[in-house]
This record gives C-alpha cells, structure tokens and sequence, in this order.
C-alpha cells in the first residue's frame, strides 16, 4: 500500500499548456475537519492539472467516491 502512494505521487498528469504528461508538485491547498485537499501543479508551467481530496485514515472507511479520476 505505502509501495503504491509512492507510484501515486511520482506519477505524470496530463498537462494542456505543455501537450504532454508532465511531473506534477503536490501542494497542500485546504485543510479540512476530516481531510485534506491537494492539488497538482505543473511543474513545467506551474497550471493546476487537478486536485484530490484526501480523507484522514482511521474514520471512516474506503470511499467510492474519492477515488475517480
Ligand atoms: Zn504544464
């Protein structure tokens, strides 16, 4: 599992300024009660490619809905 967060977090996000899948920085944007919202920055251009949202372990359980692309 933690194998699997480290792949998650070297991976390539399309990017529509640069045309390409590019490495992305991975910055903390929110902070939330029960979780935390991450986005994505480019780091060719610096765009925003995306954002997640990250639920603290220990809570709640697997979420469906957290896991779409
Ligand atoms: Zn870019």
């Amino acid at each position: 599992m933690e194998k699997c967060f480290e792949q998650f977090k070297a991976s390539l996000l399309y990017c529509n300024t640069c045309k390409q899948a590019m490495p992305v920085d991975e910055r903390l944007l929110l902070v939330l009660s029960h979780g935390e919202i991450y986005e994505y920055l480019c780091q060719g251009c610096g765009c925003s490619l995306g954002s997640k949202r990250e639920r603290r372990l220990g809570k709640s359980g697997s979420d469906p809905a957290s896991i779409k692309k």
